[in-house]
């Protein structure tokens, strides 16, 4: 397996991109660039997966405030092609078996759960206990109680706790955030999200297991356009009603294939959020008194695009920014400095009481549930 560095993964990425000169400034106004650390957080990886290998260690190698420092696995010949690719040394590597020794191992500063679904609640609570900081894959766990069990081990144990929202800190949502904030269209009225992919041979089977997954489309994609309306309206939802669609029970036999959600905010704004297994989706529509703004793609790894109903196109002054490597650098400057932390615990615990919600709904045909989420989980920065 070829290694790769921070300077060849730069080299890959720019040649992928005509020229545009990548990883450039952020500007201040994101809050992510607050100053020069010396420190660097040393993070490892638990469960080395499709999107642990496919986009979190690669972000990792553009870090400035954390890099990749161990790994944990549950498959032996996942050790040596990772200690090789990423210069990972042997002591700072680990099973599933002896990962609470991890305690002892000063070098490692920050644990990231990137495992199926049902095993994060686990691994947090063990990361916590091992004394060290925590972040965990979106969705944060399988229900409301483990994530309250995750958020009380964090908090006993005196370390943060970060959700693998890479979304919070992408450029595009900041400029959304910004529309509800300085009200250049004025009050939002409606806010509408489309989250999905059509589930094929390829995907990986925990998925269409609730014992792994907690459930489907909504677990999985569902999360992004609850997301997506919920920084559209800058508020929480008050209440929620769902339907439930089965176009393949044959294919999604355990799991939900595709879900629909309307919601009333806080705010009186309205929202409307679709998540399939078996439709493509992937957009944010934000409807306010004089106007609109779209994203589309909204939440895929980017880059992103955007139009406004004045006929602009949302651009930025970069050509591309690696998602995951702002995420990771906007923790790992929330834990060296105590800036904000964009994806707090309290709000992927949030989104999980929607979930509930949602399926409560669904359960009793569609009945509307009241939710009381206050300004739960929203971080306005
Ligand atoms: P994968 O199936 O590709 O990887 C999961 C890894 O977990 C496996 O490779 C394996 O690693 C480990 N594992 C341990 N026990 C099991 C088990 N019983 N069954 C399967 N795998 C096991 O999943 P993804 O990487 O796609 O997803 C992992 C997490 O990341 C999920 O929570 C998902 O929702 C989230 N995710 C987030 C994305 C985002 O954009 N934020 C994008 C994609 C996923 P090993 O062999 O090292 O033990």
């Amino acid at each position: 397996m070829e290694k790769i560095n921070r300077r060849t993964f730069n080299i890959k990425l720019t040649q992928g991109l005509a020229g545009a000169a990548l990883l450039s400034n952020m500007p201040l106004s994101y809050g992510l660039n607050s100053g020069k650390q010396d420190k660097k957080l040393g993070i490892a990886l638990v469960g080395l997966g499709g999107y642990a290998g496919g986009q979190i260690a690669p972000a990792l190698l553009n870090a400035q405030h954390c890099y990749l420092a161990g790994i944990v696995t549950g498959t032996p010949s996942k050790e040596k092609e990772w200690m090789d690719k990423y210069n990972i040394p042997r002591e700072n590597v680990y099973n599933y078996e002896n990962f609470d020794s991890i305690a002892k191992n000063d070098a490692i500063d920050v644990v990231y759960v990137v495992l199926p679904n049902s095993m994060h609640a686990e691994f947090c609570i063990r990361a916590a206990r091992a004394g060290k900081h925590v972040i965990t894959e979106k969705p944060m766990a399988t229900s409301v109680a483990e994530c309250d069990a995750i958020i009380n081990a964090c908090k006993e144990n005196g370390v943060k706790l970060g959700v693998g929202y890479r979304m919070q800190t992408d450029p595009y949502t900041q400029e959304i955030k910004r529309y509800g904030k300085e009200k250049p269209l004025g009050n939002v009225k409606y806010v509408r999200s489309d989250s999905g992919f059509i589930a094929g041979s390829w995907i990986t089977p925990w998925r269409l297991q609730k014992k792994y997954a907690g459930g489907g489309a909504l677990m999985d994609m569902g999360v992004y356009a609850i997301q997506c309306c919920i920084y559209g309206a800058g508020a929480n939802p008050v209440s929620i009603s769902a339907q439930e669609f089965k176009t393949k029970p044959d294919y999604f036999i355990d799991v939900d294939e595709t879900i629909t959600a309307q919601m009333k905010f806080s705010n009186d704004v309205i929202g409307n959020v679709f998540t399939s297994y078996n439709a493509n989706g992937n957009n944010l529509f934000v409807s306010y008194e004089r106007g609109w703004v779209e994203l589309n793609p909204a939440h895929s790894y980017g880059p992103l695009s955007g139009r406004t109903s004045r006929g602009e196109e949302i651009k930025f002054p970069f050509q591309r920014q690696y998602q995951q490597t702002l995420q990771l650098d906007a923790y790992a400057q929330h834990v060296l400095t105590g800036s904000p932390n964009y994806a707090p615990g309290e709000m992927g615990k949030r989104d999980l009481i929607i979930v509930e919600a949602i399926y409560k709904s669904i359960a009793e045909g569609g009945k509307t549930i009241p939710l009381d989420l206050g300004d739960m989980g929203i971080v306005r920065v």
